[in-house]
């Protein structure tokens, strides 16, 4: 298989977030995109640059409000003169009817659901190379590949509309989806990340030609805990073209490749043309979280039981956090994709 990958993820390097009340080093650091690499070398996928898009296709998906809050946030920062060294938001006016505010603080706020998506200097220009990276990958699966990986750090899958969270800025799975829909009247979007794709359901909540499905921890007990439940199933046009697939806690394998087997009975009877799989390894047993406890030979079934949805399919690298296993489990999935096709 094919895989997109850049070098220029490397400038964005958060260094903390704000959890339970503590500070914590972030783990979303450059370091993932070299084990996965390694995992993509290990399984003998050809690497690819991508081609700049520019801003076209980030902005099918995102606000002209956002944008330009991204595009000018760390300078907007630096000149207050007192502010720290990344960019965490003081204020969160989302829940109710609010004036767009001038101020940095206040847009700060505005644009990000949590303290877990600490902007730097380096960040807009890794995101926006992210999304190169998931269009590229969506143009060659519309240009006859079979399928196509795209190595996509800042991961994208929490990002909404007009707001970042859980270290996501812009939505590269989403952004692939509507690339796809210049040339499939319908797409499915399925999330395989531990935690729910709040961003990608919100983005596509209304709409009836994408497809979202999230098979994720219980956000009874999980990040995002305010979004993910089986009730939230789209609205207006949208209505029915979204699945939540909730799972408790260390779930495993077995219970892993059931929901499997609901999201597919959905997306046949969706009858799309493409699928995006937001990729995120995290609920591996190893994972520092160990949400969901899938081990790496169950990876390797969670591949096989997308190949066989028989679906012109583009990966999107979403979470999957600092483990040793994170390589072999990304190896893992693509074979399994591979030798059931
Ligand atoms: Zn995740």
């Amino acid at each position: 298989m094919k895989a997109v990958h850049t070098e220029l993820h490397r400038s964005h390097d958060p260094q903390f977030f704000l959890v339970r009340g503590v500070v914590k080093r972030t783990t979303e650091q450059p370091e993932r995109a070299d084990r996965l690499l390694k995992g993509l070398k290990d399984g003998k996928h050809q690497l690819v640059e991508p081609t700049k898009f520019g801003q076209g296709p980030r902005a099918r998906i995102h606000s002209p409000e956002y944008l330009s809050f991204l595009s000018e946030a760390w300078e907007a920062w630096t000149a207050l003169g007192d502010s720290g060294p990344e960019m965490i938001g003081n204020i969160h006016p989302v829940r109710h009817a609010a004036t767009y505010p001038t101020h940095i603080v206040g847009k700060l706020g505005w644009h990000t659901a949590d303290t877990a998506a600490p902007i730097g200097p380096g960040t807009w220009a890794a995101a926006c190379a992210a999304t190169d990276v998931a269009v590229t990958a969506a143009q060659m699966v519309m240009d006859g590949e079979d399928a196509v990986y795209a190595l996509c750090r800042p991961p994208g899958h929490h990002a909404y509309r007009d707001m970042a969270g859980g270290f996501c800025f812009l939505n590269n799975s989403a952004i692939a989806a509507a690339h796809l829909r210049q040339k499939h009247e319908r797409v499915v979007i399925l999330d395989v990340d531990v935690h729910h794709g709040n961003g990608t359901q919100g983005i596509f909540y209304a709409r009836p030609d994408v497809y979202t499905i999230s098979i994720h921890a219980d956000p009874v007990a999980y990040y995002p805990y305010v979004w993910g439940y089986a009730h939230e199933r789209g609205e207006g046009a949208g209505l029915g073209a979204n699945l939540n697939i909730p799972l408790a806690i260390g779930t495993g394998d077995d219970g892993y490749i059931q929901a499997m087997e609901v999201a597919r009975k959905a997306i046949e009877s969706f009858a799309p043309g493409a699928l995006v799989i937001a990729l995120g390894l995290d609920a591996s047993e190893h994972d520092p979280l160990k949400g969901l406890a899938v081990t790496t030979p169950g990876f390797r079934r969670i591949g096989q039981a997308i190949a066989k949805l028989g679906l012109p399919t583009v990966f999107v690298q979403e979470g999957g956090y600092l483990s040793d296993i994170l390589g072999a489990n990304l190896t893992s999935v693509l074979a399994g994709f591979e030798e059931a096709r």
